[in-house]
């Protein structure tokens, strides 16, 4: 790249160094990273694309370029990400919140009933994208997080300060462990983005994911283990009439469904995202 490079060429130039490395939507990544560093959008670059780039500036967007080459995640590069037009923080050793998981949190605040003192439980909070965008669509239910891992738990503490106006707390334990449920409940509303891929998937998921954190994503040999202990542990402390809603990978809607089933749920409902996919599962205990 020459001296004085224009925004238009360095973005031309990363998006054909991202397609080199097998990105998978370059166009967008070097729009998204010309938005990060230059403040320019699309409409921006086509107004200001002529203008010659600071050189800092450039050495800069050129290490970002150069990492997102190398395959890592967007969003870690960026820092923030949006779930459901709620920026939040990102990185290293938290699962990066996907637009996916907007099917979960749409699902529940459809079912949950508009009543003042609400109570519930977001398992496996990672980022706390889910109990921000419940309490975004339905203020006042009053949340705890539940996340075991300290970097993920940096995150989550981050991006709760940032929403002060919804009562969500974090805390540190492990959804499996019954000394680590036994504290908690009765609950009106349990929600949870469990790691759900079966472990010899994870292998073969793109470079991308693979650079996030597998505890978030490895649901056991047949990608269930995360909700069974749900059913053994979690389901029992909902309180009549209340309500869980689980995210669930794109087969195994079923699975799942027939565990609620199990448990002597009611009301099971499959839900699909924004690409027509199963992604939630959503029920109620008995009245
Ligand atoms: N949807 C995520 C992915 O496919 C998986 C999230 C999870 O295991 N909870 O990368």
């Amino acid at each position: 790249m020459s001296k004085g490079a224009t925004y238009r060429e360095l973005y031309l130039a990363c998006r054909a160094r991202l397609q080199r490395a097998g990105v998978e939507d370059p166009g967008t990544d070097a729009a998204l990273l010309c938005r990060h560093f230059f403040s320019l959008d699309r409409a921006g670059l086509a107004v200001h694309g002529e203008e010659a780039c600071p050189e800092g500036l450039r050495e800069k967007f050129l290490q970002a370029q150069e990492e997102r080459a190398g395959r890592r995640p967007l969003q870690y590069i960026l820092g923030q990400w949006d779930f459901m037009g709620l920026p939040l923080k990102v990185g290293e050793g938290v699962l990066a919140p996907r637009e996916d998981t907007a099917a979960l949190v749409e699902a529940v605040a459809a079912r949950l009933p508009r009543r003042k003192g609400l109570y519930g439980v977001d398992l496996c909070a990672g980022t706390g994208a889910v109990a921000l965008g419940l309490c975004s669509l339905c203020p006042g239910v009053r949340i705890d997080c539940i996340e075991l891992s300290e970097k993920a738990l940096f995150f989550l503490r981050e991006n709760l300060a940032s929403y002060p106006q919804y009562p969500i707390q974090a805390r540190q334990g492990d959804i499996c462990s019954p000394q680590d449920a036994q504290a908690i409940g009765p609950l009106d509303v349990l929600v949870s983005n469990p790691p759900y891929i079966r472990s010899a998937v994870l292998p073969t998921l793109q470079p991308e994911v693979r650079r996030e954190p597998s505890m978030a994503l490895d649901g056991g040999g047949d990608g269930l283990g995360f909700y069974r202990a749900i059913a053994a542990l979690w389901l029992p402390k909902l309180k009549p009439g209340g309500l869980v809603g689980v995210e669930i990978g794109e087969e195994q809607g079923e699975a799942v469904a027939g565990l609620f089933r199990q448990a002597g749920l009611t009301g099971i409902a499959v839900h699909q995202d924004w690409a027509g996919l199963d992604r939630a599962v959503t029920a109620t205990a008995q009245v």
